[in-house]
């Protein structure tokens, strides 16, 4: 099945109509945007935000805050960077959303494998958590747009393979990232999984990788529904463009 939706679903007291209107506008997931802070307070409101989304057939997903580092040189940042994650995670729970998606780190003056044995560690960590608390969420880290962020398809497949976390697959910031994008290579990885939470949308990027999104060309968007097709995956596509929802909508058409 390929479920597609927006990034966003609007403030605590709009969410249950937007979610309405997004069922109407024949869309089937959308990301709550954490990104800037848990704005649902109240875990009672998540409950009920997710009943109704669970109703209409949504699937909700979070991004968390973007301010995290699990490979800070400060501990205390490591420690608040978890915590930010694992409120994402309590919401998630109320909420019915599976997938919880955080940027993991930054290189700083570490190399690439100091960092990820720092993010699997923390990990590892918060696993605990959710398994103690029992919340049924899944942490997945995404694939990052700059080169200076933790989190190529490869590190992301080996924290998967070696903590049983999931991923995000953000196809812009891939491309963003390598310059290039190579589907038959991405999908060749990730067919074997049983669902795939990914972003999309258009991109604008240097050598240093991303610089902002931008609305999404349908010839791209043709491109990437061909090769799920090809491949047969299970996926949600989050569109994260300036428009996401007239995107998803553009989106869904084409499918
Ligand atoms: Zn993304």
């Amino acid at each position: 099945m390929i479920r597609v939706g927006p990034s966003g679903i609007g403030g605590v007291k709009e969410a249950i109509d937007v979610l309405k209107q997004y069922k109407k506008a024949g869309l089937s997931a959308a990301e709550v945007e954490f990104t800037y802070g848990v704005y649902i307070k109240n875990n009672e409101d998540a409950r009920k935000i997710g009943e109704v989304a669970k109703k209409l057939g949504i699937m909700l997903s979070i991004h968390a805050p973007y301010y995290i580092n699990l490979a800070s040189n400060d501990k205390k940042k490591i420690e608040a960077s978890k915590k930010r994650i694992l409120s994402c995670c309590e919401k998630a729970h109320y909420l019915k959303a599976k997938y919880v998606v955080f940027h993991a780190a930054y290189y700083g003056k570490r190399n690439a494998a100091q960092t990820y044995e720092m993010v699997k560690k923390a990990i590892i960590d918060m696993q605990k958590v959710i398994k103690k608390k029992r919340w049924n969420v899944k942490l997945a880290p995404e694939t990052t747009g700059k080169r200076s962020q933790f989190g190529n398809l490869d590190e992301l497949l080996k924290l998967a393979k070696e903590t049983g976390c999931s991923f995000c697959v953000d196809f812009a910031h891939m491309l963003a990232r390598e310059g290039r994008i190579d589907y038959d290579e991405i999908f060749r990885k990730i067919k074997k999984f049983e669902h795939i939470h990914s972003h999309f949308s258009g991109i604008e990027f240097t050598d240093k990788g991303e610089r902002r999104h931008l609305i999404t060309p349908i010839a791209k968007i043709k491109e990437l529904l061909k090769y799920i097709k090809k491949y047969k995956v299970d996926i949600t596509i989050i569109n994260e463009s300036p428009d996401p929802v007239g995107d998803s909508i553009k989106t869904t058409k084409l499918i």
